[in-house]
């Protein structure tokens, strides 16, 4: 199949900031089916429309031309062969800035070597450290073994975070959403990340909203409370992390997009 769905393509200011503005295509499907899912238009109900290759890359060419600071593929790893001779075609017309791997973190680890030389951003989550939770919140089994030997294997292939004239240029940035009622998870999800690497850069997200679909899940239903939240942000530190972002308060009422919109955004 030479063809990608994409959900919206643009110039995109919601990710950390060493990366805006971020040339944004968002893909359309998930390998995840996080049930707090704020993207879910696209990557449960599958939302987007059809291009080609050859139209994937002229998109990316696009978006360096409207000046953004990288290519961020946004849930790409479906379409990872048709993204990879995009790239390529993309690099043979031109493209110079970096390519942003903006996945699941819960990949074929298969997959994401086959991205080595085509790859200079990667930008995982790191959802989980409780594995019961990984299954019974995004159905993913075996969960902090394949994360962790996918996040590995991106800081193999990009190493730390290296930022040039302010925007990031190569580099692993690894992001764990905060949950609520879920204190627990985060601090063994950061554990688990500090034995990977104490170095990396963390982006600590602090924009959780309760949407439908956790209507079957009473503890999800309330947003995180800023205390709560205090307390992951404290332990991360306290255990030695000193790269990276973490998000303010009122996060959670600016980042809930609606892919039915031109601009999802707002
Ligand atoms: S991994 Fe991300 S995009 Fe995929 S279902 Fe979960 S929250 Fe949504």
């Amino acid at each position: 199949m030479n063809q990608v769905k994409i959900a919206w393509y643009g110039i995109h200011q919601g990710e950390e900031p060493p990366l805006i503005p971020a040339g944004g295509i968002f893909f359309s499907g998930c390998d995840m089916h996080c049930v707090f899912c704020q993207n879910y238009q696209i990557s449960q109900h599958g939302l987007g429309n059809f291009y080609s290759n050859e139209e994937l890359a002229d998109i990316m060419i696009k978006l360096q031309n409207d000046g953004a600071a990288n290519i961020d593929l946004v849930t790409p790893t479906t379409w990872h062969k048709q993204i990879k001779q995009a790239i390529l075609s993309a690099k043979e017309k031109g493209l110079k800035i970096p390519i942003v791997w903006n996945g699941n973190g819960y990949e074929d680890l298969e997959i994401i070597k086959s991205m080595a030389d085509l790859v200079d951003i990667y930008l995982p989550d790191f959802k989980y450290g409780k594995n019961e939770l990984a299954l019974k919140y995004s159905g993913a089994k075996n969960y902090f073994e394949t994360a962790t030997k996918v996040i590995k294997e991106m800081l193999r292939q990009v190493g730390y975070l290296k930022i040039v004239n302010g925007k990031a240029a190569r580099g692993l940035i690894v992001r764990h959403l905060v949950l609520p009622n879920c204190l627990e998870n985060s601090f063994e999800a950061l554990k688990r990340l500090a034995e990977i690497d104490i170095d990396i850069h963390i982006s600590l997200m602090n924009q959780y909203l309760p949407t439908r679909q956790v209507n079957n899940f009473p503890e999800l239903k309330e947003k995180v409370s800023q205390k709560d939240f205090q307390k992951i942000y404290d332990y991360l530190l306290g255990i030695g992390f000193h790269n990276g972002w973490t998000q303010g308060e009122n996060s959670q009422e600016n980042l809930t997009p609606d892919f039915t919109k031109s601009e999802p955004f707002g």
